[in-house]
């Protein structure tokens, strides 16, 4: 593939992006079609439940139209292919960068000029752009046409791209910063860069986890104080019962992007706070904001960000150990035909990626399983912290909206990171039966 063809390749992408973008059937009301589709239920139908936690958990699934566990299934079975999609197309931007040899110019160019002295900074952020650049077309259908297709999203295509722009600007960055790093280690320490490489990676991840809600999250929503009102009393007395040493609780705008309840407790070095998002708010009664804020409150006190953190530190360590092999052999391999001198050659970089999306691929469903047991944690933590069984239930109903609400086991397994709704439903029913007693 020659230059000129990789530029017509990558124009060629921005122009499919725009015309994806441009035909996106834009959803309406999705809040009110979505309610339309859960059957309504009171306190009255609630009181008469079975005590029998599985009785009692096919009453609240029966509640979904078959309609809506149609469209749940089909929109979350979807996900599992863009899964495999969005490896496919790594793997194709990052031969076509290979086979171009775009980076091995682009460092040939960067030599000549003042920017010399950073290009080991300014390559890996180009090749992040390039790869964004590449498979925009896979983000705008899977981020954009597809959410407002099913009714999940409500911003306009232009500001849409806004936001992503936004979010290249930070992934450029940051991910430009983690891959010079690591091909610093490379250089430094060919033979135990793994070792390091995971340590870099898990002080990086610290960062992003203390960063990211305080200077990244309000680059894309307003956050602001919850009014004081039953609600805030009622999240601060659940965190002061549960030894939650803040009184900072926030709201922000995420009606904006999409109609998705969602809510969180950041914060790691005495910066903590707790915010839920005004679809929580707007879409959900008090028990239901406690069963969610419950939940939310139990992965602070259950310290789940370290826990994720080791997690993952284990499954960097071996993934590096792979690359370490793997990256090595493909040099060997393919080097002189992409015109890669070593392995610490920034023209490696799209063979690196290559070798680690395939890598994580794999590993996808133990990641999948770290999360989706502390998840299962969470749960029973906040259905003790909230007692609110049926408030959790009715929220977990609501999330059929974007999560296959009754899969298979194995299923399960591979591809849910939360379990899913029926076992959370199940989880609070099972709550409810032991306290009725
Ligand atoms: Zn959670």
């Amino acid at each position: 593939m020659t230059l000129k063809s990789f530029f017509i390749l990558l124009g060629l992408m921005l122009a499919l992006t725009g015309v994806i973008g441009l035909n996106a059937p834009l959803s309406d009301n999705a809040a009110a079609r979505s309610a339309a589709l859960i059957a309504p239920a009171g306190d009255a139908w609630r009181a008469a439940l079975p005590a029998d936690p599985e009785a009692a958990t096919a009453a609240y699934m029966a509640r979904l139209s078959p309609a809506a566990k149609a469209r749940s299934d089909a929109y979350f079975e979807g996900g599992y292919w863009l899964q495999l999609w969005g490896f496919i197309v790594t793997v194709l931007a990052c031969w076509a960068m290979l086979a171009s040899g775009v980076l091995n110019r682009l460092g040939a160019a960067l030599e000549r000029t003042p920017l010399r002295r950073v290009r080991r900074l300014l390559l890996p952020m180009a090749f992040v752009l390039l790869l964004s650049l590449l498979s925009a077309p896979l983000a705008v259908f899977q981020d954009f046409y597809r959410e407002h297709a099913y009714g999940l999203a409500n911003l306009h295509f232009g500001a849409w791209i806004g936001e992503q722009l936004i979010g290249l600007a930070v992934s450029c960055v940051a991910g430009g910063l983690f891959l010079a790093a690591i091909g610093g280690l490379l250089r430094r320490a060919p033979r135990n860069w793994w070792a390091w490489g995971t340590g870099v990676s898990l002080v990086f991840l610290l960062v992003m986890l203390v960063i990211g809600p305080v200077y990244l999250a309000p680059l894309f929503n307003t956050y602001k104080p919850l009014d004081d009102g039953p609600v805030k009393s009622a999240i601060l007395s659940m965190a002061r019962a549960n030894g939650v040493p803040t009184g900072n609780v926030q709201t922000m705008d995420s009606s904006k992007q999409s109609n998705r309840i969602s809510a969180n407790v950041s914060g790691l070095f005495g910066t903590i706070a707790i915010s839920l998002n005004d679809n929580l708010l707007n879409r959900t009664t008090l028990p239901e904001i406690k069963g969610v804020m419950g939940h939310e409150l139990g992965h602070y006190v259950l310290n789940h960000s370290w826990k994720l953190l080791m997690g993952f530190g284990m499954i960097m360590a071996t993934g590096f150990l792979f690359l370490r092999w793997s990256l090595a052999a493909s040099v060997r391999r393919w080097g002189a035909r992409f015109g890669i001198a070593d392995q610490p050659d920034q023209a490696a970089l799209p063979l690196f990626a290559i070798l680690f999306s395939a890598y994580v691929l794999v590993m996808t469903p133990l990641l999948n399983t770290q999360i989706r047991v502390v998840e299962e944690e969470a749960d029973i933590f906040g259905l003790n912290a909230s007692a609110e069984p049926n408030g959790f239930a009715e929220a977990d109903l609501q999330l059929t909206e974007y999560r296959k609400s009754d899969p298979g086991a194995l299923e399960e397994f591979f591809f849910f990171d939360h379990p899913s709704p029926r076992k959370r439903i199940f989880s609070a029913m099972r709550w409810r039966a032991e306290h009725l007693k």
